[in-house]
């Protein structure tokens, strides 16, 4: 069974998408916790940092990138990148993804 994220990505499973290219979909996080709150996934699926190869490195660039480009598009003032690693981390969807958090300030 495919995980959630990649039924997203292969369309299968609606979502907010504000952002694609090869490598990477972004939506919106179905749950906020901030006014703004985007997911930022690697269309390939990676189950957690912890699983990153060297082979992955620029596809962890690319996850950043895209950061930077959707806060510029959105007009963010800041914002925050955050990635949760196993279960004790707090990651409930073993797909690899930074939060993108905005809108207000956090801890
Ligand atoms: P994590 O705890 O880091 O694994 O984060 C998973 C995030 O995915 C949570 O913030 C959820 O609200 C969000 N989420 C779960 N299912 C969906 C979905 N179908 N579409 C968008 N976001 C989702
Ligand atoms: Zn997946």
């Amino acid at each position: 069974m495919p995980c959630i994220f990649c039924k997203i990505i292969d369309k299968e499973t609606p979502s907010d998408i504000i952002y694609e290219n090869d490598e990477v979909i972004v939506i919106k996080d179905v749950n906020p916790k901030a006014p703004v709150h985007f997911l930022i996934i690697p269309k390939k699926h990676i189950p957690s940092v912890n699983h990153i190869e060297t082979k992955d490195k620029a596809l962890i660039g690319d996850l950043i990138l895209a950061a930077k480009e959707i806060a510029k598009e959105k007009n963010l003032k800041g914002y925050k990148l955050l990635i949760n690693v196993g279960k004790e981390g707090g990651q409930i969807i073993e797909h690899l993804h930074v939060h993108l958090l905005s809108g207000r300030p956090t801890e």
